[in-house]
């Protein structure tokens, strides 16, 4: 099993002519909600990809559509709570040319104690793995806990927070960060990617594909994106990082994992969205053959 310790996410979509400018109100050319966040995003194309996920997070009572949808996607949701205040969100703007702002608000993704994590482990052990992102609060609890029940601990590393990463580092066996988080960890801490205390850092490299360093023994493998049309990039890290977790969680090899996860992230890049443009298993297989 995969438990994936992440954040939930109403996205609050607004197209507009401009950006607005201080002291200026905008009426907006449209608005969609979607649901968004790193931790939903990841748990979605862990169980579009056929692997089983339970998601240990929280919403506000705004935020049951977001749980029935992940429950639709086929993610065990038994473990989401409901708490007092506001649901996360991010309220998008997006202006004619592509620019954007954004503000987001974590609201609930801060409110998961840790007994609720170590309910949602109870029994866990070796042979099932944790996967955090950068969107709740108590990575470092939730982190230790995995690590001493045996479980595989992955850490996507997203959005950048150079000194969440070094707390929680020590309690990890994989690291997933971008090329630029890679760049700007290593600069925050003043070490190498090699010198990271960590097991295991994967990299990914956009369109170039991503490259997976084994740090305790020294060594690398390097796996090419798939040449598509890309349309639309957001949620290719984090479509990406369920299929890699869920293909290392069947048994695969890590360069046939990051091979899955490459097809995944590169049907995914071909569609407009996020979560709901995650591409299936059947897909992923079809796309490989
Ligand atoms: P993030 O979305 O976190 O910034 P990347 O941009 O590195 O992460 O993309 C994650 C993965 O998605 C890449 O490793 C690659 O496999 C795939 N990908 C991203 N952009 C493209 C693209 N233009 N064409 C093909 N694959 C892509």
């Amino acid at each position: 099993m995969i438990f994936n310790f992440g954040s939930i996410n109403a996205d609050h979509l607004y197209r507009l002519e401009h950006l607005p400018a201080p002291g200026e109100t905008l009426a907006a050319q449209s608005y969609t909600l979607g649901l968004g966040g790193k931790g939903a995003n990841q748990s979605v194309a862990i169980a579009r990809s056929g692997a089983k996920v339970r998601h240990i997070g929280a919403v506000g009572a705004d935020g049951r559509w977001m749980v029935e949808r992940l429950e639709a996607a086929g993610v065990d949701c038994s473990h989401i709570a409901e708490v007092e205040g506001a649901s996360g969100h991010a309220i998008i703007t997006v202006d004619a040319a592509g620019e954007n702002a954004i503000v987001i608000h974590a609201g609930a993704n801060r409110e998961i104690p840790l007994s609720h994590v170590k309910q949602a482990l109870d029994g866990a052990g070796a042979g099932d793995a944790l996967i955090m992102q950068n969107e709740t609060g108590g990575q470092v609890e939730a982190a230790r806990f995995a690590q001493e029940q045996g479980l595989f601990v992955i850490y996507s590393a997203a959005p950048f927070d150079a000194e969440a990463t070094r707390a929680v580092l020590p309690h990890v066996s994989l690291l997933i960060v971008n090329e630029v988080e890679a760049a700007q960890l290593c600069s925050a801490l003043g070490v190498t990617l090699g010198e990271l205390e960590v097991e295991n850092v994967l990299v990914t490299l956009g369109a170039k594909g991503a490259v997976w360093h084994d740090v305790a023994r020294g060594h690398e493998i390097r796996v090419k994106g798939f040449p598509v049309d890309a349309v639309d990039t957001t949620g290719a890290g984090d479509t990406y990082a369920g299929y890699l977790v869920a293909s290392l969680s069947e048994g695969l090899a890590v360069n046939d994992a990051m091979r899955v996860a490459a097809a995944a992230a590169a049907l995914k890049v071909t569609r407009p969205g996020t979560a709901d443009a995650i591409p299936t298993g059947a897909e992923v297989a079809d796309f490989l053959a």
